[in-house]
């Protein structure tokens, strides 16, 4: 029978170990924005290009621990390819999975691989750490490029 813990943490381990989308462009078409974790130690820099209402690439590089890194590449692979507006709900719902609310089936499907950081709503001190590239890419979504915590 399959663990779904264990499926859920061996795609967290394997976006540790192979990060997708990882290093920065420092290109003129990408906008960024720098967040970090104190509580944790997190650091995280995050780069979008986005056209004519469609992410076209996220990159991102950083240091922290394996559930900040590993979500930064989940990030990049679920939200690339999708329009702006898909992009925001898809952060929103993955918000409300790291709250421990329950999502509808066809939100859970649009969360993808993201679905396998359900079980961090049991561990309130690593939820930041999750969805500090989320964050990171909601705010260059929204136009907001301010660096704060
Ligand atoms: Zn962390």
């Amino acid at each position: 029978m399959a663990d779904l813990q264990t499926l859920y943490r061996q795609v967290i381990m394997d976006h540790y170990k192979n990060p997708l989308n990882k290093g920065l462009t420092h290109s003129d078409k990408y906008k960024f924005l720098h967040l970090n974790n104190p509580s944790c130690g997190d650091d995280m820099n995050v780069e979008l290009f986005n056209e004519n209402g469609v992410i076209k690439d996220i990159k991102h590089d950083g240091k922290g621990c394996s559930i900040c890194c590993s979500s930064a590449s989940v990030m990049s692979d679920t939200l690339i390819g999708k329009t702006d507006e898909e992009a925001l709900r898809i952060i929103e719902n993955f918000y409300l999975l790291l709250e421990g609310k329950e999502l509808s089936d066809e939100d859970q499907d649009l969360l993808g691989e993201a679905i396998a950081y359900k079980g961090v709503c049991q561990f309130p001190a690593r939820i930041k750490c999750a969805s500090l590239s989320w964050k990171a890419i909601e705010r260059l979504l929204r136009g907001d490029n301010n660096e704060s915590k």
